[in-house]
């Protein structure tokens, strides 16, 4: 039986259906709510929101989402289970760090080589997560996730990326890693994996979309990760209608089983703090669930892309990527 764990338990690859494959239920800082938090976090409103965009989205036609909210964006479990009681949608979650440069602090004296001297600590908590499940939860993380934003690693993001890999081999979890399409930090991480011995094809190289450089994409595509097209509404970054054109190029060009498609939207971050509900809208409108359901398929057939690789992208690719040792 070839399943992936969800927030409900295990599913049947079979039965993911159509899954966006980089999309947060929430982006929210512990810390920021706790202490700046009462006039802009109302619980319960919250959840109840997140259940009607999900459910909406459900509607649409989407059945799964790929959630990478780990440390560094605000996870937090039973939030997230609240939800998935309450919605058919399928929430995949993961384990893994989100930083840009700085090693947190609570992983800075403990390790090899360190103050206190013992194996790897992120493999340990990464690991548990993915094998017991998350902080006592149950709930288990099915994949991988790690930052390469500068062009230039830190010593501290390389430790994690090579904390990420080797838990990639102890366990089989997939990996994604947010890259930068302007650093094309896509071949920092292709290269760091490859020396840790990760097999690429388990590997999303995240926000890939935000470039539209073909040498680029189709360099990394032809080592075998995944494009993740994971950033519709995000056209501070790269508009819609240039994700569109890139897409079709590749498409036209065979490479339809290495991208995978995504929003990277949530019900709420609190980057935005209490202006989230007016300014999001204004600001970003395109920036939600259902951007690609309403327009981005529409324009990706407009463009020339066939319905079949749209289900190559949106159906098959992830299976593959979940699949554990192939075995889908
Ligand atoms: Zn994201």
């Amino acid at each position: 039986m070839a399943v992936v764990e969800t927030v409900r338990g295990p599913v049947e690859l079979s039965d993911l259906g159509p899954t966006l494959m980089h999309e947060h239920v929430y982006v929210l800082s512990t810390e920021h709510v706790q202490n700046y938090g009462s006039d802009w976090w109302d619980e319960e409103f919250r959840v109840a929101d997140a259940v009607a965009k999900l459910n909406s989205l459900y509607a649409k036609g989407i059945h799964t989402i790929v959630d990478p909210t780990v440390w560094g964006l605000g996870r937090y479990i039973p939030r997230i289970q609240r939800i998935a009681a309450q919605t058919p949608v399928n929430i995949i979650v993961a384990t893994g760090l989100y930083v840009y440069e700085e090693l947190p602090q609570q992983y800075a004296y403990r390790g090899p080589g360190l103050l206190l001297e013992m194996p790897e600590p992120m493999v340990t908590d990464f690991s548990r997560d993915i094998a017991e499940g998350i902080a006592g939860t149950g709930v288990k993380a099915a994949f991988l996730k790690c930052c390469v934003e500068t062009s230039e690693p830190t010593p501290g993001i390389e430790r994690i990326v090579r904390a990420v890999a080797r838990t990639h081999l102890e366990t089989g979890a997939p990996i994604t890693v947010h890259t930068s399409g302007p650093h094309q930090s896509g071949r920092i991480a292709v290269r760091i994996f490859r020396e840790e011995g990760v097999d690429l094809a388990k590997v999303m190289i995240g926000h890939a979309g935000d470039s539209n450089d073909l040498d680029y994409l189709t360099e990394l595509a032809d080592a075998g990760v995944l494009l993740g097209m994971d950033r519709f509404g995000l056209d501070v970054f790269n508009p819609t209608a240039e994700r569109v054109k890139t897409i079709a190029a590749l498409a036209s060009r065979g490479y339809a089983p290495s991208m995978v498609l995504a929003h990277d939207a949530n019900c709420f971050i609190d980057y935005w703090g209490g202006l989230h509900d007016t300014m999001k809208p204004q600001a970003l409108p395109n920036w939600h669930y259902e951007h690609i359901s309403d327009d981005v398929l529409p324009a990706l057939l407009a463009a020339g892309v066939s319905q079949a690789q749209i289900d190559t992208m949106m159906l098959e690719n992830p299976v593959r990527y979940f699949a554990k040792g192939g075995a889908a």
